[in-house]
């Protein structure tokens, strides 16, 4: 997990609890305003506690029939509420989630992350990396109803062509490390899904727990541009990141030297650490070795390390008007 977004998650579950003591400050004061009767009994049940601690304190340990008694006060309470049309439970701790008390962790002696913190942690993620909340391209979402069943390549259609690539995109997010190839260049013109894809195998590896970014080659040669005129490393998270998915590789303006030399670092530095990288792009790969020389493109023309996706046919967003 990433120490920032950690904290960040800490000091929302810090303010959390703020407005839960808050929250449960305001009940009992609308209790003692609104409702003497059952203040009373909160009464009677604090000197229940308070007298048998000051008997035990005098030596008198007569701590018998205190436990018997705390539940029948409760009891009493709980009813009392209801009467009232509160909730039985207006006076329990406030909380959004009862296993971690909105601590964020469960475990006394061995801190664990809880199950509310893990998803708070993924959605963040998400967001981060552009993948709100209603991202809605996933797998799951999917239609291959709406990709036209003209032919593209010999006895293939493009829907099929799409289906196949869904697949092989699916299993490699699912069982990523262990996929057939370290790296996925996904090839096509545009409006044929590839951005789609790339989304939905971040949207699936997020939820294994893996670390992903995407980013476009516009954002890209931006912070490489960034990094080489000011020094900034702001690119180090990229060379870092378990998974990077590069997005729309090929629409980003070119800059003789510096995208280059910076893309041949990335990719040449993710491939020595044994990350994985995914590119989206429109172009061929005759395409990407006239327009980033022969270094880069034998970087992804290499079986062994990369799977070439290739998506052909027409405009699936001409196809939806
Ligand atoms: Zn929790």
């Amino acid at each position: 997990m990433r120490e920032d977004l950690l904290n960040e998650l800490d000091a929302e579950y810090a303010a959390q609890r703020n407005r839960n003591e808050q929250e449960e400050a305001a009940r009992r004061e609308r209790i003692r305003k609104e409702f003497p009767e059952i203040s009373r009994m909160m009464a009677e049940r604090e000197n229940l506690i308070f007298g048998t601690i000051h008997r035990m304190l005098e030596g008198n340990a007569d701590t018998e029939h205190l436990e018997e008694k705390m539940e029948a006060a409760n009891t009493e309470i709980a009813a009392a509420l209801k009467a009232n049309g509160l909730p039985e439970d207006y006076l329990e701790p406030v909380c959004r989630c009862t296993k971690c008390k909105d601590t964020g962790y469960t475990g006394d002696l061995i801190r664990e992350p809880c199950e509310c913190l893990q998803k708070a942690y993924q959605e963040k993620i998400r967001e981060q990396i552009g993948l709100g909340k209603n991202a809605n391209e996933t797998f799951e979402n999917f239609n291959a109803g709406m990709i036209p069943e003209t032919q593209v390549q010999p006895g293939i259609t493009q829907r099929q062509l799409t289906e196949l690539a869904r697949k092989q995109c699916e299993e490699w997010a699912n069982r990523w490390p262990q996929g057939s190839t370290r790296d996925i260049l996904l090839s096509g013109k545009s409006g044929l899904g590839k951005t789609f894809l790339m989304r939905a195998m971040a949207a699936r590896l997020i939820e294994r727990g893996v670390n992903v970014l995407i980013v476009s080659a516009y954002t890209f040669l931006q912070m490489a541009r960034k990094s080489y005129f000011d020094g900034e490393c702001g690119v180090r998270e990229l060379e870092e990141v378990p998974v990077l998915m590069l997005d729309d590789l090929g629409s980003e303006p070119l800059m003789q030297n510096i995208t280059i030399e910076q893309l041949f670092q990335l990719i040449n530095e993710r491939q020595s650490r044994g990350l994985s990288t995914v590119i989206s792009t429109n172009l061929t790969l005759k395409e990407l070795r006239e327009r980033y020389t022969e270094r880069i493109a034998s970087r992804l023309n290499d079986p062994q390390n990369c799977r070439i996706i290739l998506l052909e046919g027409s405009d699936l967003r001409k196809a939806e008007r």
